[in-house]
């Protein structure tokens, strides 16, 4: 009971975290220019943290005895995030893996790489990056109940992104490689021309670009696909000054 509570409780804060004046309604057109601009992505990448991951658990540092927290690197840090970043290659090929995740109300993009998905080239050694790095992969169920719950959703939303690539590397209709953009919001299929969506969704601005005046929680239950989810309804209202919007977008939203 005492777990469940827990769980509640954070979940509640995500419901909080979600509502009018959260940043997410501030920086959609930030995120979504990013998603459509390689160039501006790769150059937001330079200045961005990026979430590490080994094997789709995040890594986690302990800032004091009390505390977990995510593990953020920047390309231009400090030496021990440097000597990590440089193993995945003194080009950054590898950093190239990484998968926009949204950003910071600093307005700093944020990334999610895996480093041992086995995908790249240079997968790290678990242990080695957990040691340069000081931190420790964990879980994700377990992250949970260790990270504040206001960062639990952002690592959430990195490994769902990160799980995503990894199991839509093929095409659905042509059994052909899909190639994906720099920020990694979309596959594409030359073959079949078909466009594939990741199917995560934090935030209703940042996916479909419509700012929201109110919004009020409706049901939820568990789902346990793909991966031991948590489904909830809300009922949004939209401000009146933005309601353009494709319902094919409304669609892979929802
Ligand atoms: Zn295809």
């Amino acid at each position: 009971p005492a777990l469940f509570h827990q769980t509640l409780f954070k979940k509640q804060s995500f419901l909080k975290a979600a509502g009018p004046g959260d940043r997410s309604v501030t920086f959609p057109r930030y995120v979504n220019r990013l998603k459509e601009d390689d160039e501006a992505c790769a150059a937001a990448l330079k200045d961005g943290s990026i979430f590490l991951f080994h094997r789709l658990s995040p890594l986690l540092r302990r800032p004091d005895a009390r505390t977990f927290s995510p593990a953020a690197f920047t390309c231009s840090g400090t030496e021990p995030e440097r000597l990590v970043l440089q193993r995945l290659g003194s080009d950054g090929s590898q950093l190239k893996e990484a998968v926009l995740i949204g950003c910071s109300e600093q307005n700093q993009a944020q990334f999610c790489l895996d480093v041992g998905s086995g995908l790249c080239s240079g997968e790290l050694d678990q242990a080695a990056v957990e040691e340069a790095s000081q931190g420790t992969f964990i879980d994700l169920r377990k992250a949970f109940f260790l990270l504040p719950a206001a960062e639990a959703p952002l690592v959430s939303k990195g490994q769902a992104l990160l799980r995503w690539h990894q199991t839509s590397r093929f095409c659905g209709a042509s059994g052909q490689p899909t190639q994906r953009n720099r920020a990694g919001s979309q596959r594409f299929c030359s073959s079949s021309s078909t466009v594939y969506y990741p199917k995560v969704t934090s935030s209703v601005a940042e996916e479909v670009g419509l700012e929201i005046q109110s919004i009020s929680y409706s049901s939820s239950q568990h789902w346990p696909f793909p991966h031991s989810s948590f489904m909830l309804g809300c009922h949004a209202l939209v401000s009146p000054a933005h309601t353009q919007v494709s319902s094919q977008v409304i669609i892979e939203v929802v």
